[in-house]
């Protein structure tokens, strides 16, 4: 009997992978067992977050790191760190960025949803380059010139969208606004796998990366990582915690908070609405483990076993199907192309709409196909998929 079921909510068959909307990812036994075990005793949120930067660190080469309520609150937090550094008054004013540098240059095609974070911190952007992919004007990108162009007194920062063929490349666009003092927030919060960009991109010269923490890691869905420069960190930090204390008493991680260099204990900053729990801290750190260690490559062979299962099912059925095999990271896909009859939207919804409800990742829908995504399958689920799709696609 399902939970949900108490409160009249029916569970849903994910074939769609760790998107947010659906709960994100499926947390190990291990990660779940660190939540429970970190919820029966009492710590020090500032003391616990100093530990998870040490960990933080080792993972990704950082100088410090902390644990967020996800990627998008590690944009946000970032980008309040970046505004304010240790300044008490400007964290008091926040978002409100008048007074002081608050804008952010950005390249046109790194624009997306997510960038709302940036901008509920406080800053505002400045678009470089074009979009010229869409008017065909050209294949050009943007590039470190016009990001320098733009640059001025009021410039606070640089935000990158993290993608392999960014162009400019990344550590050229870090040069260029380290020559004028500026840091680069980058958001790399579904960039894993591969593993290595844990360590990477910090290494290419970012001053802050942000990684979701309930995607590939595997940690509560509400969890991310904002790690980078040890300053910028603590700043961030400070913003988010809980400042109901004495400034007197009150003694933060040393190695994360330069407490002589505060006048006084800051409010509750901008971050405050982003807490994080004990529980959260524990168990993400737990899956960062797992992952990094690569105890998930493990399950890769059973995914396309099931995917392969699938694809045997439908095999009388108006549909092309083909297994895209993982590259020993990333998990193996299944596209399942329509040749007949319903649209891919049509079959979608009947799924969705079915018994038990199934949602396909809708990334190539409007190419007429459906993607089964396994990370959430076990054979049980799998069965149900398929009996599913059979009634859908044969109907
Ligand atoms: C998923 C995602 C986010 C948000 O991550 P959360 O951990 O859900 O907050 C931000 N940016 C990009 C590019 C993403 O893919």
């Amino acid at each position: 009997m399902s939970i949900y079921r108490e409160w009249g909510v029916e569970p849903i068959i994910n074939a769609s992978g760790a998107v947010t909307r659906l709960g994100g990812a499926p947390m190990p036994k291990a990660v779940l067992d660190a939540f429970c075990a970190a919820a029966q005793e009492s710590v020090p949120l500032d003391e616990l977050q100093g530990a998870a930067s040490r960990v933080i660190a080792e993972a990704t080469g950082a100088e410090a790191g902390i644990v967020t309520s996800g990627a998008a609150a590690g944009l946000m937090l970032g980008t309040a760190a970046i505004l304010t550094g240790y300044n008490l008054g400007r964290m008091e004013k926040l978002p409100h960025t008048e007074d002081f540098p608050h804008e952010f240059v950005v390249a046109r095609e790194h624009r997306n949803g997510y960038d709302h974070a940036v901008r509920a911190a406080g800053a505002s952007f400045v678009d470089v380059g074009f979009q010229e992919i869409v008017a065909g004007a050209g294949v050009r990108r943007a590039e470190a010139w016009e990001y320098e162009a733009a640059f001025g007194p009021k410039t606070a920062g640089v935000l990158h969208v993290y993608d392999m063929n960014a162009a400019p490349p990344l550590a050229e666009l870090v040069k260029c606004a380290h020559a004028y003092n500026l840091p680069v927030l980058v958001d790399a919060a579904g960039e894993l796998p591969p593993r290595t960009n844990l360590k990477s991109i910090i290494a290419s010269g970012a001053d802050l990366v942000v990684f979701s923490g309930g995607k590939a890691i595997r940690g509560p869905q509400a969890t991310g990582i904002l790690c980078g420069r040890r300053d910028l960190i603590g700043a961030a930090m400070l913003q988010m915690l809980d400042m109901d204390d004495h400034f007197e008493l009150w003694e933060p991680p040393a190695a994360l908070i330069d407490k002589q260099k505060l006048a006084g204990i800051p409010r509750h900053g901008i971050g405050r609405a982003l807490k994080v729990s004990k529980e959260q801290i524990a168990a993400l750190l737990t899956a960062l483990k797992l992952f990094t260690s690569g105890a998930y490559d493990r399950e890769l062979a059973d995914m396309a076993r099931m995917l392969q299962q699938i694809a045997d099912a439908l095999k009388k059925l108006p549909v092309r199907c083909q297994l895209l095999p993982s590259d020993g990271q990333l998990y193996p896909l299944l596209e399942i192309t329509l040749t007949a009859g319903k649209s891919a939207f049509e079959v979608c919804r009947a799924l969705r709409r079915g018994k038990p409800s199934v949602q396909v990742n809708h990334g190539q829908l409007a190419a007429g196909k459906l993607v089964i995504n396994p990370l959430h399958l076990n054979d049980e689920r799998t069965a149900a998929l398929i009996r599913r799709l059979q009634e859908e696609l044969s109907a």
